[in-house]
């Protein structure tokens, strides 16, 4: 098959093959799926022969679990089409330090994560992997269908001729560096005039608020947050900027674990890729997802440990979608703040969701937020009021808040100390509102 064609495929299997009647039906797809694929897979890759040596596949659902550092340790090994590290490396540093994303090692796209703790992650896809997923990309995020013209605009720190995959005769598809000044990227974008905006939800902030003071006119009829947590008070400022829904794409080096549908719930791509639940609080119903994707052949990825929290819905979605729904990404796993517990010598933890929920309902005055623990007793809060607003009030608020939600955990009170708001200077990082600067993470 030609590169059109399988993405073309992959399109209209995605779009309108793949419809399962029941959860049932979906997981004993996916279960054929995997097997299938471990049978072909396992033998070709030394790192999981030896992993998963003496192991019957019937039983790949309880395998040992790999995670980004155990994947890294064992790149050479692992992938399945011969590249070390090494090679990886300096083909994915040359690309970012030059800005020029287009080279390929062997006819493989790699590609570096954006880790901010120093342990960036490399990837491989071969070139059908990448029309594959340009299929799945362009089936769950065109609004209308792949014949229609579309003009796409992608924001992101690092480009990737992964994304340029997209990029078909009536779908055009432009990129805005986010290394780039932000001047240039809001005219250029405004000569541009997408139908489909995708970003960050940093940038998208930034776009908003070019919109609503009009420095920029543009009428995008859908707008889709990328690469960071898609904040409550983000989400409630763009849409209401643009006045639509904030669509969704849950999309990393790992896979493409998620997208909204057209009532906004994000939904699990399990028609895609295996997402296990690894529960941290399974009555909040908060897990880790651990990824088999039965579809990466180059660099298999297998009961692989995502280091996020993923909360899920309490309510089926309207859509009737046998995806999973879920209610919230929350975040990082080390974003999770721990407190000495009042009485057991314990740390208790406390998710960046209540958090969040803690300063949002504090006022509506409230328009960004960052809210840092920097130690066991201390807890910094930036805030970013409107105008004419009593700042001790909302204060005092967000502290009753905050003790409300420490006392239920049955926690020490931290010190809370207020600071004003400082802009994010460098758009090419990334925004997390809810951090968690301790070393135990
Ligand atoms: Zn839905």
């Amino acid at each position: 098959m030609n590169g059109l064609m399988q993405i073309f495929w992959s399109y209209l299997q995605t779009k309108y093959l793949r419809k399962f009647n029941s959860r049932q039906e979906l997981e004993k797809w996916q279960e054929e799926q995997v097997k299938k694929f471990l049978h072909q897979i396992i033998p070709q890759s030394k790192f999981y022969q030896t992993y998963y040596k003496g192991l019957d596949i019937a039983n790949w659902r309880d395998f040992p679990t790999i995670n980004k550092s155990i994947m890294m340790d064992n790149f050479d090994d692992l992938n399945t089409v011969g590249i070390s590290k090494q090679q990886a490396f300096d083909i994915a540093l040359q690309a970012e330090k030059s800005r020029y994303f287009a080279s390929t090692l062997n006819g493989f796209t790699i590609g570096m994560s954006s880790g901010t703790s120093g342990n960036r992650g490399l990837f491989i896809v071969s070139q059908q992997e990448q029309q594959k997923w340009a299929g799945a990309i362009l089936a769950k995020g065109l609004p209308t269908s792949i014949l229609q013209p579309q003009k796409i605009a992608f924001f992101l720190r690092a480009n990737s001729n992964l994304y340029q995959t997209v990029k078909r005769q009536h779908i055009q598809f432009e990129y805005f560096d986010l290394f780039e000044p932000v001047e240039s990227n809001l005219q250029r974008l405004n000569n541009y005039q997408p139908s489909i905006l995708v970003a960050p939800p940093s940038m998208l902030r930034i776009i908003a608020a070019s919109q609503e003071n009009q420095t920029l006119k543009i009428n995008p009829r859908k707008i889709i947050s990328v690469a960071e947590v898609l904040d409550p008070i983000d989400n409630q400022y763009i849409s209401q900027v643009f006045g639509q829904i904030i669509h969704q794409f849950y999309q990393c080096t790992e896979g493409f674990l998620g997208y909204t549908c057209k009532y906004g719930t994000l939904h699990l791509n399990e028609d895609i890729l295996v997402i296990q639940k690894q529960y941290i609080d399974k009555d909040k119903g908060k897990f880790m997802p651990i990824i088999t994707d039965f579809n990466r052949r180059s660099q298999p990825i297998i009961r692989y440990c995502l280091n996020d929290i993923l909360t899920e819905a309490q309510q089926p979605c309207l859509c009737g979608s046998n995806l999973t729904a879920i209610a919230s990404i929350e975040g990082r796993q080390d974003d999770i703040f721990y407190l000495p517990h009042i009485s057991q010598g314990k740390l208790q933890p406390i998710f960046p969701d209540f958090i969040r929920r803690a300063i949002i309902s504090a006022s509506s005055k409230i328009l960004e937020y960052q809210v840092i623990q920097v130690s066991l007793n201390m807890i910094e809060i930036e805030l970013k009021l409107s105008g004419g607003t009593n700042k001790a009030e909302i204060e005092s608020s967000i502290c009753q808040k905050m003790e409300t939600l420490f006392t239920s955990q049955n926690c020490q009170i931290p010190q809370i100390v207020f600071k004003n708001y400082s802009p994010c200077t460098k758009h090419h990082q990334k925004l997390r509102r809810v951090r968690c600067n301790l070393e135990i993470n």
